[in-house]
Formats: structure tokens, C-alpha cells, sequence
């Protein structure tokens, strides 16, 4: 594995990359700075190499980042109606950081903060560890929590993100990562005909604020039918209220799910001019689709490429947004002393 230092913080700490490689040429790069993927170089059907995801050169401008590119989003990743939740018989509030919502783990969540890194490599993958603890009431949430995030590459091209988490004090968690795909390459304009499949027969709609109202509807007939594969601009400006709420697609689906607790296939992305297949298998009961509606070319990110709306898609893996408010939910509670274990897949392939 390689090492560099990529930045120091305003406060001094000195923020290190990592390379990951495997044997088919694949590279992924992390920063121990939000836990970010920086970049993730996948081959297309000739063999040719490219940078899949939108992120950015110098620690500086993932200090100003405001678009989440490629960070682990925590201790609640998606929103928290008007930052509240009961758990027990307290009371917590959260900043209000999206409207009147809390998203994101809040001002100062774990893609802001720097983790510990330990390369935890074996013979068959490259291998990087990483580690925060997220002190007792930080950003509002109850208990000293413990998270550990590994990072491996494997030579099958499959990027195994695994979360586990434990905490001193009943707690919510909701971990996911936040990377913008874009399989033609991040600096090669919008994602809208890369073709979607989602395993998933019902979503989760929102009110104006994209809090979800506790309804689990039918995908059937709707512009969220990716039940086949589907270009993504296909239907994205469909007149729908889910798609005016969300500026387009950022809405959670129900995944459908076996018995089991392994992985299972959430969905699958085809870029059809390279080829290049993205699959994500997860043992999370839920995903976001998220296609970088509020991009807008004021960011620039790697070599200085301005990313402009659609440029990237993320499929956060995840339990549904607000489900401490929303008891109907698959729950979010972490209790004391119980260990919290998630696993997402990002498997490449061609076609
Ligand atoms: C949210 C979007 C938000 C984006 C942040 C997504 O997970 O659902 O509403 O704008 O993250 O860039």
C-alpha cells in the first residue's frame, strides 16, 4: 500500500493518502481526513483506465467542500426531522443544518473530522482501517462511539466498504459513503445516460422537505421504477412531486431484500460507451439516490474540472432517512455495548 501526506488541517494535523491497488490495475485512494475516497481508478472493456469518482486535488478544497464528495457520512448520515429524536425518555437536538432538518451527521460530522488509519492489508487484498471515536454528545448524539470503517480492494475489482460501530450509551447510527460515480470518467460532463437498475419494488417519498411521511409506495408507474435498466435522464424531469421536492432524484429506496444478513445486490449502473458496470451489494436495508442535482459548476475539482449538475450519481446505502422518528422503520438504535456491523460492495465489471 501506498502512503503520502496529502494536507495538514488548519490545526496542524497532518491528513495522509493511502493507495490501495489489486492485481487488475484497479487503485483506490483514501484520505484519512473524513475517511474520503479521493479517487478510484477502474478499467474500461479495452482495458482502459479512469477516474470514477468526482473529488478533489488538495486537503484545502476538501476543507471547503460542500457537496460531500466521497466521505463517510455519520453518526446519521441522511436527515433527522427538525434535528430532534427521543430515545429512552431524552430529548436530543441536533443542529439544523438542511432547512429545517438535520442532515449528515451535522456541522461537524465524521466527514469532517480526522480518523486514525492502520494499514490492515492480508495476502489476498490491500487492506486500510480506519478509526474515530465520536465523544459523548458530540453534534447532539448520546455516547462515546467507536467506529472503525475498512476499506479493502479486492482482485475481483470489488471496493468492500465494512462499518462497525459500538457505544457506551443507547444511541441512532446511520453510516453510508458519499461518493459521486460517474463510470465515464469524473471529469466527462453529466451521468444522465449511464442506465440504472434498482432491486428495489418501493421507495420511500418525502414531504417538500424530503423527510419521508412513513409511506412505502410502489415504484410501479413511477419515474422511480428502475426495477429494469433505465437510462437516469430518462424520466428525472418527469413532472412529479417527489422529483420537484428532491430537484430530481434524491429519494430513498426500500430495498428488496432476502432472510439472510449477507450482502445482496442493491443496484446496477451501465455506462454503455466504456462499458464500465458498477454493482453495489449491501446488507443495508435501504438506499438513497442521490445524481448531484445541486452541483452547479462553482465547485472545481480535480484538475480544476467544474463539476456541473448530474456530473456524478451516489447510491448511499443506508437505513431510511428520520427513522428515529419514524418507529415504522427498520430502527436505527444502537444499544450500549451491542456492535453495529454494515457492509456495502462496489463491484466493477464490463459489458
Ligand atoms: C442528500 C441531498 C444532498 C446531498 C449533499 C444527499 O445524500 O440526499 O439532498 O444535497 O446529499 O450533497
Amino acid at each position: 500500500m501506498k502512503q503520502r501526506l496529502f494536507g495538514k488541517t488548519s490545526d496542524g494535523i497532518a491528513i495522509e493518502l493511502y493507495t490501495l491497488s489489486n492485481n487488475k490495475g484497479m487503485e483506490a485512494s483514501i484520505i484519512t481526513y473524513g475517511a474520503i475516497l479521493v479517487s478510484l481508478l477502474v478499467p474500461d472493456k479495452c482495458g482502459k483506465l479512469a477516474d470514477v469518482v468526482l473529488g478533489h486535488d488538495s486537503l484545502d478544497r476538501y476543507l471547503n467542500d460542500a457537496a460531500y464528495l466521497g466521505p463517510v457520512l455519520g453518526r446519521y448520515a441522511n436527515r433527522i426531522a427538525k434535528g430532534q429524536f427521543v430515545l429512552g425518555d431524552v430529548t436530543y437536538t441536533l443542529a439544523r443544518n438542511n432547512g429545517e432538518n438535520h442532515v449528515h451527521g451535522g456541522l461537524k460530522g465524521f466527514d469532517k473530522v480526522a480518523w486514525k488509519a492502520r494499514d490492515v492489508s492480508t495476502a489476498k487484498a490491500e487492506a486500510l482501517e480506519l478509526t474515530y471515536l465520536s465523544k459523548d454528545l458530540e453534534e447532539g448524539y448520546p455516547g462515546n462511539m467507536s467506529v472503525r470503517v475498512v476499506y479493502t480492494l479486492t482482485d475481483e475489482n470489488e471496493l468492500w466498504i465494512e462499518y462497525s460501530a459500538t457505544c457506551d450509551k443507547d444511541t441512532v447510527v446511520n453510516l453510508t459513503n458519499h461518493t459521486y460515480f460517474n463510470l465515464a470518467g469524473h471529469a466527462s460532463g453529466d451521468i444522465l445516460e449511464h442506465e440504472l437498475t434498482i432491486n428495489a419494488d418501493r421507495f420511500t417519498p418525502t414531504d417538500a422537505t424530503s423527510i419521508p411521511t412513513g409511506e412505502l409506495r410502489g415504484v410501479k408507474g413511477t419515474p422511480f421504477d428502475f426495477t429494469r435498466p433505465t437510462a437516469i435522464g430518462l424520466r428525472a424531469n418527469q413532472d412529479n412531486d417527489q422529483l420537484i421536492y428532491g430537484h430530481g432524484y434524491d429519494q430513498n429506496f426500500v430495498l428488496n431484500k432476502s432472510n439472510d444478513d449477507s450482502p445482496s445486490l442493491a443496484a446496477r449502473a451501465h455506462e454503455p460507451k466504456g462499458g464500465r458496470v458498477l454493482e453495489v451489494w449491501t446488507t443495508e436495508p435501504g438506499m438513497q439516490l442521490y445524481c448531484g442535482n445541486f452541483l452547479d459548476g462553482s465547485i472545481r475539482g480535480k484538475d480544476d474540472t467544474p463539476y456541473h449538475k448530474h456530473q456524478g450519481f451516489c447510491l448511499e446505502t443506508q437505513h431510511f432517512p428520520n427513522s428515529p422518528n419514524q418507529p415504522s422503520f427498520p430502527s436505527a438504535v444502537l444499544r450500549a455495548g451491542v456492535e453495529f456491523h454494515s457492509t456495502t460492495i462496489f463491484k466493477f465489471l464490463t459489458k
